[in-house]
C-alpha cells in the first residue's frame, strides 16, 4: 500500500479548505489496515479515518496525521426471512448511493435519510439521523478494526452506545476502531411516512396519501435541496453549530422581544433552541465573513465562496459566537470536528 506525504486536505473533504496531511493512505482491503496503524505507530503519529470529510473542519497546518480514506466496498444480503432483510456493507460505499438500492430493492428503515453525504463507515461514528430515523434503529453491528491490539472483532450495537448524535467511535474510543462494515437489517413492510410537517406539505401538494419508498425518498431529496447547499456546488459540512440546550427561563427571557422564538422541550427546566434561529435573527443569514458566508437560504450553514482557509473559517466561527451571544446570551458550539495539531 502507498503511503503519500503531504498531501492537500482540500481534495478530501466538502469544505475544501485547510493545509496538508503529513501522510494519507487509501485502504480497499480491511487485511492492509494492519500496516497502515505499524506504519503509524513507528511514526508515533495518529490515524484519521476519512469517510467523505463531510463533517470535518481542518485547519491550515501540516498535519500530524496519517488520514486513512476508507475506500473498502461490499454489498452483501446476509439473511432474509418474510418481513426483513439483512445487509452488511462496506464502510467506504457511499452512504446515499447505498440508500437508493435498498430503496429500490423494497427495503425500508434509511429512507429518511436520504440525502446525507459521506459514507456508510461514518454513520456510526455521530450515530447519523434525519427526519425521525437513526442509523442505530437498522444497525446490528459493526466489523471493526481494533487499534489498540491490531485485531479485527465484532461490535454489537449495544456496544456501541448509541445516543442521539452519538457514540463511543466519538466520545469514550475516540480514534480506537477504525470501522470496516456496517450490518443492518432493513424491513420488507410497508414503509411509515416521516412525522413532519415539511414532509406531509410536499404529499397533500402531491394527493399522495401512502407513499412508497422511492416516493418518501425523492420527497427528502427535494425537502433537504431547498434548505441544505450541494456540497458538491457550494462547499460546506451541512450545520456549523449543535443546537444550544438552554434552561427555560433564558428561552421565555426571549419571548418576551421575539414572540415567534421557537424551542423544543427536553424536560420541564431545559428546552433546545434552534441555531438556525438565533443566526438568523442576529442579522446574520446571507452574511459574508470574507470568504465564508452564512448561508443565505439557512443560516446554520456556513459556506466556502472560494479559497477560504481554516483561520477564515474560524473566525467566522468566533465573530457568530461572539454576535449570537451578545445579542441572546447563549454560547453556541461548533458542531463538526476540527482537525489540528493539538
Ligand atoms: C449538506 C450536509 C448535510 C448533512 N446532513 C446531515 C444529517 O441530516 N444528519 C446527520 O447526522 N449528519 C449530516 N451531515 C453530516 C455528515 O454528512 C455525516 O456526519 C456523515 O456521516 C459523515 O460521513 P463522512 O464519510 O463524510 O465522514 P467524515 O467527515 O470523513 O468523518 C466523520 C468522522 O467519522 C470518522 N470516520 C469516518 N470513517 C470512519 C471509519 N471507517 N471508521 C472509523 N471512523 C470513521 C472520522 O475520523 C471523523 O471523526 C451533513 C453534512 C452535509 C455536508
Amino acid at each position: 500500500m502507498e503511503i503519500l506525504e503531504n498531501v492537500d486536505v482540500r481534495d478530501f473533504c466538502t469544505l475544501h479548505s485547510g493545509g496538508k496531511f503529513r501522510y494519507m493512505a487509501r485502504v480497499s482491503d480491511p487485511v492492509d489496515l494492519k500496516q497502515v496503524y505499524v506504519f503509524a505507530h513507528e511514526k508515533d503519529i495518529r490515524v484519521l479515518p476519512i469517510g467523505g470529510g463531510s463533517n470535518l473542519v481542518f485547519n491550515d497546518d501540516v498535519l500530524n496525521v496519517l488520514a486513512l480514506k476508507d475506500e473498502i466496498l461490499g454489498f452483501d444480503i446476509l439473511a432474509e426471512d418474510d418481513d426483513s432483510t439483512t445487509l452488511k456493507i462496506g464502510a467506504g460505499e457511499n452512504w446515499d448511493k447505498f440508500v437508493e438500492r435498498v430503496c429500490s430493492m423494497g427495503l425500508s428503515g434509511v429512507e429518511a435519510m436520504s440525502a446525507i453525504p459521506g459514507t456508510v463507515g461514518a454513520t456510526p461514528v455521530q450515530n447519523v439521523g434525519a427526519y425521525g430515523q437513526e442509523i442505530k434503529d437498522t444497525l446490528i453491528y459493526v466489523d471493526i478494526f481494533d487499534t489498540i491490539n491490531l485485531k479485527y472483532k465484532t461490535l454489537l450495537k449495544e456496544e456501541c452506545n448509541f445516543r442521539y448524535r452519538d457514540s463511543i467511535f466519538k466520545t469514550e474510543e475516540k480514534g480506537r476502531y477504525f470501522i470496516t462494515s456496517v450490518t443492518l437489517r432493513l424491513s420488507k413492510k410497508t414503509p411509515e411516512m416521516p412525522n413532519y410537517p415539511g414532509v406531509k406539505k410536499y404529499f397533500d401538494e402531491k394527493n399522495i396519501t401512502s407513499p412508497s419508498l422511492v416516493d418518501i425518498r425523492n420527497a427528502i431529496i427535494n425537502i433537504r435541496a431547498s434548505k441544505l447547499p450541494n456540497p458538491n456546488q457550494i462547499p460546506n459540512v451541512g450545520s456549523f453549530f449543535e443546537n444550544p440546550i438552554v434552561d427555560k427561563s433564558i428561552f421565555e427571557k426571549i419571548k418576551e422581544n421575539y414572540p415567534n422564538v421557537i424551542c423544543f422541550e427536553l424536560d420541564n427546566s431545559k428546552v433546545k433552541i434552534p441555531a438556525g434561529w438565533l443566526i438568523e435573527n442576529a442579522g446574520l443569514k446571507g452574511h459574508n465573513f470574507g470568504n465564508v458566508s452564512v448561508y443565505e437560504k439557512n443560516a446554520l450553514v456556513l459556506v466556502n465562496n472560494g479559497g477560504a482557509t481554516g483561520q477564515d473559517f474560524a473566525n467566522a466561527r468566533d465573530q457568530i459566537i461572539k454576535i449570537v451571544f451578545d445579542k441572546f446570551g447563549i454560547t453556541l458550539e461548533q458542531e463538526p470536528e476540527v482537525i489540528k495539531n493539538n
